[in-house]
Parts: structure tokens; C-alpha cells; sequence
């Protein structure tokens, strides 16, 4: 059980009435139209949520990964698709954090400071490479002081919004995944065209795009470190993206589980409430524990990554994403269950819990690549 500081304490407050005002009154109808919340965005720029991890010394808030996981929970306790958008906002930044020149953060990290509004994204799967990062055929050519990309990328979160993305391509195919070299680009740079924003099961107010990339120039000046760096990079950003998919997780099983036992106490039947029916008790003790259970770990996780311990962590987030998210999918069938027919209906938000609910099993490694990646660092001896 963590406890917080006053301080940390006032930022949860803040984000909880922000929730309450902006956020949880439109996620129905966000989710029913499909649009980009662009209010959220709005709100949580006015009030320094939007980069939580920006470095203040280019104007950010800074917060740990703690503070921010438990950012994310609450905001997705209310509107998934709301949390994605600042998730997608923090891996389109994390790989300049991590990999760029002081000359590159220089350029791109500011623009994000104080109550901007600029959107960042990441583009890494393609058509022919989800789970299989290395069998991506985007690529990028240098010619003189510019690189000239070619491919196509898709699913990209926040991706036809994005003032800038940070992008991978194959600069030398040959040595698979040390060719790959990560790139900073931008809204109208020549080449780049959009197509489909995809019509989504769930999360359907974050926008996912289709990105092409035809002759698109990017200034060489935009590389990320050096050629070749790219795949380090992608997979250090992976690693708190998984963290952050697992704190949203957790955010909707708790939303859930809460409007769930909130249902139970008012709702009769036989003459009594169901929440005194020892089936329906039962269901409320195993998703409870399920919900504790996972926030720990995510927690765990995040704490570890505060502390340091990289490598580890990296583990421990890849176990919090398949359990948070496992967990949120059970947890929110389950409401839909306590519910009953009305839990079908989209006028209770417990369904659409469920459809959100799902895309954390998939994206950003899906849970049989996590369960490959921590069963490998688990069972596997160190390398030399
Ligand atoms: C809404 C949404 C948002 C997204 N946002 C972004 C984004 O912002 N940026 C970005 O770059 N990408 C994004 N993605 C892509 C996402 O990360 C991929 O969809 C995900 O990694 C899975 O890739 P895939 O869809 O190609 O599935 P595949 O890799 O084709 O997998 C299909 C199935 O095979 C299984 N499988 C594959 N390989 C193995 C294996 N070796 N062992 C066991 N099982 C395996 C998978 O677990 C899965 O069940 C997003 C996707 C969605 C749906």
C-alpha cells in the first residue's frame, strides 16, 4: 500500500475534479461518436497533466512513474480512451527523452511545455509487422542532409492529430535489428499522407491512424541518436508503455468494480438488494482481489522503474500489463454480469468498460508477447 505525500496527494485531487468535471460526463457520448476529445485535451493541458513525464528542465511536470501510473488509473476509472490519448502523447516523447541529442530535445521537447497543446505519437507497427517488429519495410535513406522515408504505418494512436511522431524505418535491413534507426517527424513534412482513422470495438474516442509514407523527407537532424539505435529505443519505450497500459487497466476494472458494487446495493430483486446475494458477493470478492492484486503490481512496477532498476522493471511491467489488463477484462464482464440485461445496454457504461477493456490485452505487446517476454527474463540465465 503506497502512501502518498500532501503534495502528491493535491495532484490526485486535481486530477480526480478534472475527471469529474471534463472527462466522466462525456465518455458516453465520446465513445458514441467516435470523435477525438479534444476538450480532454484541452483540460489536461490547462491543468499540466498532458506530459507528465516532460523533464522540467524543458518545462514539464516531471512526475515519477508512480505519480503518473496513478494519473492514468484515474482517468481511465472514468473514460479509457481519454487516458490512451495522454499515453500515446507520452510514448510519441519518451523515445526524444531517452535517445535524442541535446540538440533534437532542444528542438522538439519545449514545444510541449506549459499549457501547450501539441500531440506526439508513435509509429512502429506496420501491415506486415505487429508482434514482429523486425519484419517492418519501412525505410529510410540518407540523401545529403536529409533522410527520405518510405513505407506505410498503421493503428497509430493520436497519429493523423500528431504535431510530431517519432517513427521507425530500416536504414540496413541487413543487420535486422540493428538497422533499424528511429526518426522525429512531423505534420507536413513532404511525403506524408493519412489514411483510414480506424472504426474501433473500443477506445473509440482515441483516434487511430494509417500513416504514408511516400519520399517523405525528414532533415537528417532528426535521427534519434545514431543509425541503428532504433530498436534499443523502441523497446525502452515499450517497456514504460507496457506500465502505462497496465495503470489504465487498472483504471477500468476499478471503474468497474465501483459502479458494479454501486448497482448491487440499489438494485432489487426477490424483495431485497443483490448485493446481499451470497453469487453476487462472491463475484464482488474475487474482482476486488483481482483489482488489488493487479494495482500492486503495477505499482510494484513503477516504483521499480522510479528506483532505477531498469532491466527488472522492465519485467515487472510486462507481468502488470498481462495482469492488470486480464483483469480488467474479467473484472469488467463481470459487472456487466452484476448488471444483467442492463449491463448490455449502452445506456450503463459497464459495456462499454468491457470493450475498452479489451484493447489493453493487445496493444503495446499483446499478453501472449508479454508472457513470452517475462517467462524468457524469468526462466533464461542472465547474458554475459
Ligand atoms: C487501438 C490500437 C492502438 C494502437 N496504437 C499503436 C501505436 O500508437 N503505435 C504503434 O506502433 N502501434 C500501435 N498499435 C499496434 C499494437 O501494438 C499491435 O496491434 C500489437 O502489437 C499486435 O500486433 P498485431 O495486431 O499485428 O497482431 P499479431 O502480431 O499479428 O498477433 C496476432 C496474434 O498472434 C499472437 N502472436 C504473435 N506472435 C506470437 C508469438 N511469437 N508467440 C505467441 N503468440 C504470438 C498474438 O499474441 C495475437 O494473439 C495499436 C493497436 C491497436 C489495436
Amino acid at each position: 500500500m503506497i502512501k502518498l505525500n500532501d503534495e502528491q496527494r493535491m495532484i490526485i485531487d486535481s486530477v480526480r475534479r478534472i475527471v469529474a468535471r471534463e472527462i466522466a460526463p462525456r465518455a458516453a457520448e465520446l465513445d458514441e461518436t467516435a470523435g477525438f476529445p479534444q476538450y480532454a485535451v484541452d483540460a489536461f493541458a490547462a491543468n499540466g497533466v498532458l506530459n507528465c513525464l516532460l523533464p522540467a528542465q524543458y518545462g514539464g511536470v516531471e512526475l515519477s512513474m508512480l505519480m503518473f501510473s496513478m494519473v492514468l488509473e484515474e482517468i481511465a476509472k472514468s473514460c479509457a480512451a481519454s487516458a490512451l490519448v495522454l499515453i500515446a502523447q507520452t510514448d510519441g516523447t519518451l523515445p526524444i527523452i531517452h535517445g535524442g541529442s541535446q540538440a533534437l530535445k532542444e528542438k522538439y521537447l519545449p514545444r510541449l511545455s506549459g499549457e501547450s497543446r501539441q500531440l506526439a505519437a508513435v509509429a512502429a507497427t506496420e501491415p506486415s509487422a505487429g508482434s514482429d517488429i523486425l519484419s517492418l519495410r519501412t525505410r529510410a535513406v540518407r540523401k545529403g542532409d536529409k533522410y527520405i522515408i518510405n513505407g506505410q504505418k498503421c493503428f497509430i494512436t493520436n497519429g493523423s492529430v500528431a504535431d510530431f511522431f517519432v517513427v521507425y524505418a530500416y536504414t540496413d535491413p541487413s543487420k535486422k535489428a540493428r538497422g533499424i534507426s528511429a526518426f522525429v517527424a512531423e505534420k507536413g513534412f513532404p511525403g506524408l499522407s493519412y489514411g483510414k482513422n480506424e472504426n474501433k470495438m473500443g477506445m473509440r474516442g482515441s483516434i487511430n491512424s494509417e500513416l504514408i509514407f511516400e519520399d517523405m523527407e525528414v532533415p537528417a537532424e532528426n535521427l534519434i541518436g545514431q543509425e541503428g539505435d532504433g530498436f534499443a529505443n523502441l523497446m525502452q519505450t515499450l517497456s514504460l508503455s507496457r506500465l502505462m497500459c497496465a495503470s489504465q487497466a487498472v483504471g477500468i476494472a476499478r471503474g468497474a468494480l465501483r459502479y458494479a458494487i454501486d448497482y448491487a446495493r440499489q438494485r432489487v430483486q426477490f424483495g431485497k438488494p443483490i448485493s446481499s446475494l451470497v453469487p453476487i458477493q462472491f463475484m464482488i470478492a474475487d474482482m476486488a482481489a483481482g483489482v488489488e492484486s493487479a494495482r500492486l503490481l503495477t505499482h510494484k512496477a513503477a516504483h521499480m522503474f522510479d528506483d532505477g532498476q531498469a532491466e527488472e522493471a522492465g519485467t515487472f511491467a510486462a507481468m502488470a500489463k498481462f495482469t492488470a489488463s486480464d483483469t480488467a477484462m474479467r473484472v469488467t464482464t463481470d459487472a456487466v454480469q452484476i448488471l444483467g440485461g442492463y449491463g448490455y445496454m449502452k445506456d450503463y457504461p459497464v459495456e462499454r468498460m468491457m470493450r475498452d477493456a479489451k484493447l489493453t490485452q493487445i496493444y503495446t505487446g499483446t499478453n501472449q508477447i508479454m508472457r513470452l517476454v517475462a517467462g524468457r527474463a524469468l526462466s533464461l540465465p542472465p547474458e554475459n
